[in-house]
């Protein structure tokens, strides 16, 4: 088929082929793949408004055995600058996330061996018991498996317990490109490949769990790599419908292992565009303005974004590997109602939660984005001596602490 016939079919609602797509990804022009994700944007939120969440990012450890080759955030094992959060450092988090009008953490880290399922359960506990309403968005699948490997528990198990321990919903990190040439090439096959991501994702959506799925680009797949991993999404929201939005960034290359180039903001749009013509089951598409800058995170909405996701206050892990813009919910709110939308918060499940709540009280400007720990800061939580460790280096440290 030609463009204009694949255009005519996408306008009434028809379903595209990964071949079709590909046509469309190829040769159809930037403008003309804008105008499509828009006539689908529109129908599916007829009533233009563009969603934001306040929540924060926090990655509770950056010690990780699953060395992504593209990821510039973990640290080996015994490293001088690896961490875990203590609970009382997530509690303050917690608490200058209330502060701005924040009703969830998004919880993810690295592939920490030394850290038992107890010491999730626990975590997850303590900050229900503390702050009963605060909804808990954590640990992607990998994250999940690599406690089920480590603990000797099936998947369902341990997603079982960490539901029975707190946890709300699931974040699609570790989705990468759900394509194994791909996930080998980048060293991170073993942590989860493509089936496991998606068996994960499946349990979860059966368990109640609603969850996110995103996809990271820009490394080595081709354009019909990008469309699998799409259609992949596709296949699964058409069994479970349990996927609320769909995210996808550009790779970020500086000091990583794989380096190359970022891809261009071009690149992005029609990326997004694509995205919300191929999952024509999946209602809400995030704008990554956290890689591409709030420029091109506004332009987005014309895209087919229909959601400029979190007002980060905290981010560590793009941080890492160069990316580093940052919004508050007034730079937000200001760039979406400069497109031409109506601004609401909401919650994980896209529910609305209210207008801008700086226009509602006096809150804290964030106009610089928060680590998880300050520089040099290697100190060891004291609830960590409780929970036993399997890395030689992970066991010295109890000792010594
Ligand atoms: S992307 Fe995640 S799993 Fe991979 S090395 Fe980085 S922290 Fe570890």
């Amino acid at each position: 088929m030609m463009v204009d016939q694949i255009a005519d079919k996408v306008l009434a609602g028809g379903r595209v082929s990964a071949d079709e797509a590909l046509v469309l990804y190829r040769d159809a022009p930037t403008h003309l793949l804008g105008r499509l994700a828009e006539a689908i944007r529109d129908r599916k939120h007829p009533d233009r408004v563009v969603t934001y969440i306040i929540d924060r990012n926090v990655n509770y450890t950056n010690i990780c055995v699953a060395r992504c080759n593209f990821c510039a955030f973990y640290r080996e094992v015994g490293a001088s600058d690896g961490y875990v959060l203590g609970f009382e450092e997530i509690f303050r988090k917690i608490d200058e996330t209330i502060s701005v009008g924040g009703n969830q953490l998004l919880l993810k880290g690295g592939h920490n061996p030394d850290l038992p399922i107890q010491w999730y359960e626990d975590l997850f506990r303590a900050i229900k018991t503390r702050y009963p309403e605060f909804k808990l968005h954590a640990l992607s699948p990998p994250e999940v498996l690599h406690i089920s490997r480590i603990n000797r528990l099936p998947t369902t198990e341990v997603i079982r317990r960490l539901v029975a321990a707190g946890l709300d919903s699931i974040p699609g990190g570790g989705a990468e490109m759900l394509v194994d040439r791909v996930r080998k090439l980048l060293n991170c096959y073993t942590k989860a490949t493509a089936d496991e991501w998606l068996d994960i994702m499946r349990q979860a959506h059966q368990a109640g769990l609603r969850t996110t799925a995103t996809m990271m680009y820009g490394t080595v797949e081709t354009d019909a790599e990008r469309i699998e991993h799409m259609l992949r999404l596709r296949e699964l929201q058409d069994e479970t419908a349990g996927f609320t939005a769909f995210i996808t960034w550009s790779y970020q290359p500086d000091h990583t292992e794989h380096g190359g180039f970022e891809a261009t903001g071009v690149d992005y749009l029609r990326t997004l565009a694509l995205a919300r013509i191929v999952l024509d089951n999946f209602d809400n598409l995030q704008a990554s303005w956290v890689t591409q800058g709030g420029k091109v995170g506004q332009l987005s909405l014309a895209f087919g974004a229909n959601d400029m996701g979190s007002v980060m206050i905290e981010e560590n892990v793009v941080r890492a590997a160069g990316a580093s813009y940052c919004m508050d919910e007034v730079e937000i709110v200001h760039n979406v109602e400069d497109a031409g939308f109506t601004a609401k918060r909401r919650n994980m499940h896209y529910e609305v939660l209210g207008e801008p709540i700086f226009r509602q009280r006096e809150v804290p400007r964030m106009l610089a984005l928060a680590t998880a720990r300050a520089d040099g800061d290697a100190s060891v939580p004291e609830e960590l001596k409780n929970y036993p460790a399997r890395s030689r280096a992970g066991k010295q440290l109890r000792l010594v602490h």
